[in-house]
């Protein structure tokens, strides 16, 4: 069993929780706001990133590491600066409608079938 510290409560510690949780819900509440009217649509097709990803995920902690994922569809090289790495390059996430960071439909459309739109490239070596 994990045996924990009480937590320390205190004027301090109340304010501090109360104004955390405030601000982490009217994020959320815009965030999701965001979402569902989709008003930075041209920002978020420049950046081939999903409603999801776009609005929503905007917080995505990664670790400190100098991260190198390629293209899931062409192969490229894609280096990051932490964990945080997207699942396509930006031109494959274009010419596909897909969202660059997961790999998802740009406009949530759900397909049982997925097939290329252009012929990718052949994958370079890895
Ligand atoms: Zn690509
Ligand atoms: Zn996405």
């Amino acid at each position: 069993m994990n045996h924990r510290a009480a937590a320390k409560i205190d004027s301090y510690s109340v304010q501090f929780r109360t104004n955390m949780w405030d601000r982490a819900a009217k994020e959320t509440i815009a965030a999701a706001a965001g979402y569902t009217s989709d008003n930075q649509r041209k920002v978020r097709k420049a950046q081939g990133l999903c409603k999801w990803c776009f609005y929503m995920q905007n917080d995505r902690v990664g670790g400190t590491e100098c991260t190198a994922q390629p293209c899931g569809l062409c192969g490229v090289a894609q280096h990051f600066s932490n964990t945080c790495t997207d699942a396509l390059c930006l031109q494959c996430a274009v010419q596909e409608q897909l969202c660059k960071r997961c790999g998802g439909d740009a406009e949530g459309r759900v397909r049982r079938i997925w097939k290329p739109a252009w012929p990718a490239p052949p994958k370079s070596p890895r």
